[in-house]
């Protein structure tokens, strides 16, 4: 659930779109993504507003944890798409490489993953991480 004020303010996920125009729409359940890159950019925006039933409704059922805690003191800063292969609109799975940056007390840090996506019951949701 957004925050007051969130829905007009830039997406976390950095396509420059307000947040209501952008990851909302599939957060709240009205939209999904439409390929693996924008399931991978709706997911960093869950980690920045600290949505974590969205992250575990857009995991794979397979690999889904049990429950998932966000840790309050991580604030997630910006998303950086490095490579996307297929998890496009008539795939049934994709891969993309991302950097994520983010802050925690009082240090930036960076998370870099090729995560693998997949369709199930036809919407994208996050499968694993590649081994790098
Ligand atoms: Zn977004």
């Amino acid at each position: 659930m957004a925050k007051r004020g969130e829905r007009t303010r830039a997406c976390p996920c950095g396509t420059g779109r307000p947040y209501a125009d952008c990851c909302a729409p599939v957060h709240s359940g009205t939209a999904t993504a439409a390929t693996a890159e924008a399931l991978m950019r709706s997911r960093f925006s869950a980690f920045a507003l600290g949505d974590a039933a969205y992250l575990r409704h857009s995991w794979h059922s397979t690999t889904r944890p049990e429950r998932l805690e966000l840790d309050p003191g991580t604030r997630w800063l910006r998303l950086e798409i490095l490579q996307t292969g297929q998890g496009g609109l008539f795939d049934s799975a994709g891969t993309v490489r991302f950097r994520a940056r983010y802050r925690e007390d009082g240090r930036t840090g960076v998370l870099a993953e090729h995560s693998r996506f997949a369709r199930e019951d036809g919407r994208w949701v996050y499968l694993d991480a590649l081994p790098e």
